[in-house]
């Protein structure tokens, strides 16, 4: 079954509606839509969660609705070359439920002229996994090893060269092009940057995108004041970019997870065995240091619940998060923590919360980040604007059964922590631009 019912009123809210999409006329054309159908499958190829085709169905309704017929793109995985396991071709009766009309198949996406060609209003045709050719990404594909810089140099030319005709033939398919991939938004390859380029006056955000895009700007550009992010996940370093940037917008920085205890260390606590980076330091100072000197509150822990292995069933035991014990290893908020965070959170107008701010996978340290969930799912219903991203987050308030209870649950890992760290994300430049 497609479950319609994790579809958010907010994709179809008013001012989405003023969009391009919606005022361009798709009588008889035919667009080519860039989406995100990189979906999880099982062992025997069945797709474990639908959301990224489910959340792509209002823009492809839409084309057809208005008179149009789609041809559909994505990548599925990491295949570096031709490889059935990565096949789309395993997902196309699931598009063909959630989209009410039989998607047909073209096995070679630079092979599709005449199905393209022959396609009438309202059929819809699923182009093979576009990553099965190098020109996708425009990275060269099996070099060696030990290939000289010269060689390389050769390979990555030879591949943005053939990577032209790759983005040509795909544009020769329709009349217009439109981008609903926001997980890969954060990439310039060829379907979700360059193809933009012939489209001059065609070229659109699906519903999607433009969900996200203005979830992200109602968080960086339009925010009510207070704004709080809550910044959690394993470490500094892959998000030092995103901390770094919020530190100069926000009002209230909660700092949680493994990454807090890099900062902990920073002021002279002492952390047992608890994850960090000591090369982080200095990086941790300065942006407590920005923080100060632009009044902005930095909360970090404040009660860890501690493990003695990274296990489950590890026996627990609840420190100060300044006077972790040795031995032991802080792996989850404790009470004192997230009764403050709490305060923090129901006092905001704007919430954005990226990353778990315990050992989320394993159920006994999960606490702590669905409480976080479910404190969002409360800031929300007071009136507070909440968008929630990252995998384990988005996990958390899904557990939880809060996906409608919150703002915005975004699809784009990758791409909104890029978002967030103040970047232009290629695949928006290329619609914008
Ligand atoms: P990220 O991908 O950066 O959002 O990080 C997610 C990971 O952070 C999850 O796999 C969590 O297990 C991990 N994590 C969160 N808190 C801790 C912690 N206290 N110690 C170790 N790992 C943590």
């Amino acid at each position: 079954m497609c479950n319609f019912a994790d579809l958010k009123d907010n994709i179809y809210t008013n001012d989405i509606m003023q969009q391009f999409i919606d005022k361009y006329d798709f009588t008889g054309k035919k667009a080519i839509v860039r989406v995100d159908f990189n979906v999880p499958l099982n062992e025997n190829f069945e797709i474990t969660d639908d959301t990224r085709i489910v959340r792509a169905m209002p823009t492809l309704k839409k084309v057809l609705a208005g008179g149009g017929s789609v041809i559909i793109m994505s990548h599925l995985g990491r295949p570096k070359k031709v490889d059935p396991k990565f096949s789309l071709k395993h997902i196309v009766n699931h598009v063909s439920e959630c989209l009410g009309v039989p998607v047909q198949f073209a096995e070679d996406c630079q092979k599709a002229d005449e199905q393209a060609a022959a396609l009438k209003p309202g059929e819809a045709l699923l182009l093979e996994n576009l990553r099965y050719y190098a020109e996708e990404e425009g990275k060269p594909r099996g070099l060696a090893e030990d290939a000289s810089d010269e060689e390389k140099k050769a390979a990555k030319a030879a591949v943005k060269a053939s990577q032209k005709e790759f983005v040509k033939k795909l544009a020769s398919y329709a009349d217009c092009y439109i981008n609903d991939a926001f997980g890969t938004a954060h990439r310039a390859h060829a379907s979700t940057a360059l193809i933009a380029d012939y489209f001059p006056n065609d070229k659109m955000f699906g519903y999607l995108m433009e969900g996200e895009i203005k979830a992200i700007d109602n968080v960086l550009k339009n925010a009510q004041r207070p704004l709080t992010a809550i910044i959690g996940g394993s470490k500094v370093s892959s998000k030092l970019a995103v901390l770094k940037n919020l530190v100069g917008k926000v009002d209230n920085l909660i700092i949680g997870g493994g990454m807090g205890y890099t900062f902990i260390k920073a002021q002279g606590g002492k952390i047992g065995l608890s994850l960090h980076e000591d090369e982080l330091i200095p990086d941790a100072l300065e942006i407590l240091a920005t923080a100060k000197e632009k009044g902005v509150n930095v909360y970090l822990s404040i009660q860890t619940v501690a493990g003695q292995a990274f296990e489950n069933d590890t026996p627990q035991r609840i420190f100060d998060t300044n006077n972790i014990a040795e031995g032991w290893e802080g792996m989850d908020a404790a009470p004192k923590t997230l009764e403050a965070w709490k305060k923090v959170i129901l006092s905001s107008k704007t919430i954005l919360w990226n990353g778990p701010v315990g050992v989320f996978e394993l159920p006994n340290f999960a606490k702590g980040t669905l409480q976080i969930a479910e404190d969002l799912a409360e800031a929300t219903k007071n009136g507070a604007y909440t968008l929630v991203g990252g995998g384990d987050s988005v996990a958390a308030v899904t557990q939880m059964g809060y996906a409608d209870k919150v703002s915005y649950v975004s699809t784009g890992g990758g791409a909104m922590l890029e978002a967030i760290e103040g970047k232009e994300l290629p695949g928006v430049a290329a619609i914008r631009g």
